[in-house]
Parts: structure tokens; sequence; C-alpha cells
């Protein structure tokens, strides 16, 4: 059983990565994001308070955060990937006593080409696939591969979020770095790499078996 750690700045690819190893290694994915915007979509009583934090481009008050995290720690055969959480010193601490973290993988990309990506990417209206005009464009414009829905762009994929939320990682979420370099968890992966090349070294470096 191994709790994975996934963090680097918006667009650096987490999200890719984790999909990739719930589907060939059997993996949890746990994406805070994606239960965020659910319950936004939702408009449950969570989804209205946290609005205002997400639309701006904001990180969530603890509060919400870690009753979220309550909700979802239960035993898992193969382990669970934590996509989007800790985004901060207080959260990396939280979880250090609640479930032990065996690896925390930093997706190191530069702020000019998340940027890039996050302008380009497009997410699908319906069954809230990822696509990027980019780098994994759809076979249709406008139309999700998977489910024919329209793609379009995420809230907080504008201008002024984009660049709130990369100025917050350099601020508040860089600093887990040398906080899981000192517990000797921490593992670098170059997220400018191509998505197969990225794997293999996730692969190999949290050594998981083929
Ligand atoms: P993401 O989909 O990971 O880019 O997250 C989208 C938004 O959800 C962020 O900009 C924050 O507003 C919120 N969020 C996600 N994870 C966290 C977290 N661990 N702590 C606080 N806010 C979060």
């Amino acid at each position: 059983m191994l709790n994975i750690v996934f963090f680097g700045i918006q667009g650096s690819g987490k999200g890719t990565q984790a999909v990739l190893l719930e589907k060939k290694h059997k993996f949890d994915h746990v994406s805070i994001g994606d239960l965020l915007r659910e319950h936004m979509a939702d408009k449950t009583e969570l989804g209205e308070k946290i609005k205002k934090y997400m639309l701006a481009g904001e990180l969530v008050p603890d509060e919400y955060i870690f009753s979220l995290i309550e909700d979802i720690l239960h035993p898992k055969a193969h382990g669970i990937i934590f996509d989007g959480f800790p985004r901060t010193l207080r959260q990396a601490k939280f979880m250090e006593e609640r479930i032990p973290v065996n690896y925390a993988v930093y997706f190191d990309l530069d702020d000019e080409t998340a940027i890039k990506r996050l302008t380009a990417r497009r997410v699908c209206k319906n069954c809230n696939r990822d696509f990027n005009l980019l780098l994994k464009p759809p076979k249709k414009e406008g139309q999700c591969d998977h489910c024919g829905g329209e793609l379009i762009q995420r809230d907080d994929d504008h201008k002024e979020a984009i660049v709130r939320r990369i100025k917050i990682f350099h601020q508040r979420t860089k600093p887990l770095i040398e906080f899981y370099e000192e517990k000797d968890k921490y593992i670098h992966i170059d997220a400018s790499d191509p998505p197969d090349k990225i794997f293999q070294s996730l692969v190999n470096s949290i050594k998981i078996e083929q």
C-alpha cells in the first residue's frame, strides 16, 4: 500500500499522470480540485462557500479541505494518489498525522510553460475529461472524443486567476519541497518531458513493478 502526494504548478500534468497510474496500477486517484468542483456544480452547502475562492484562484480555507480529506481517508488495496493535496505546509503537517505518505512527487515546470498550457486547457462539460489545444487536442474541434460533449474552459483558467494561482503556488506550495526532502520522501520529476517519459520515470522512482 503506497500513499503518494502529487504537487506542482498548475498545468504541470499531475492529473494526467495520476489517471495513468490509476488505470495501470490500480491506485485510487483523489483530486481535491475535482471534488471541490463537484460540490460547486451540485450547489452543496460546501460548494456555495468555496465558490468565491475557486473562481478567484485563491486557496480554499484549510477547514473545508480538512473535512473533505477526512471523508475520503479509507484503506485501499493499492494506495492513494493525492493530486493537489497538500498545498500548504499546514496541510502537509495535517496529513503526516493522519496518513503515512510514502512519496511526495514534485512536477517541476516553469511559469511560462504552465501559463501557456493552462490557457490552452479545455474540459468536457459532460464527462469532465481534460484536453489541451497544444498537447492533447480533441479529434473534432470543440467536442469531447469520449462522449461528444461540449469542450469549455474551466472557470478559473482565465488570465487573472491563472496568475493568482501561480503566485500562490510559489508562496504557499513550493516550501513543501524542503518539507518532504527532510523526510526523505521527495521525488523530482521534469514536467516538461513528454507524458510517456514522465510516466516511466515516475514508475521507476516509486518502484512499482510493471
Ligand atoms: P486544481 O484543480 O488542482 O487546479 O484546483 C483548483 C482550485 O481548487 C484551486 O485553485 C483552489 O481554489 C482549490 N484547491 C484545490 N486543492 C486545494 C487545496 N489542497 N487547498 C486549498 N484549495 C485547494
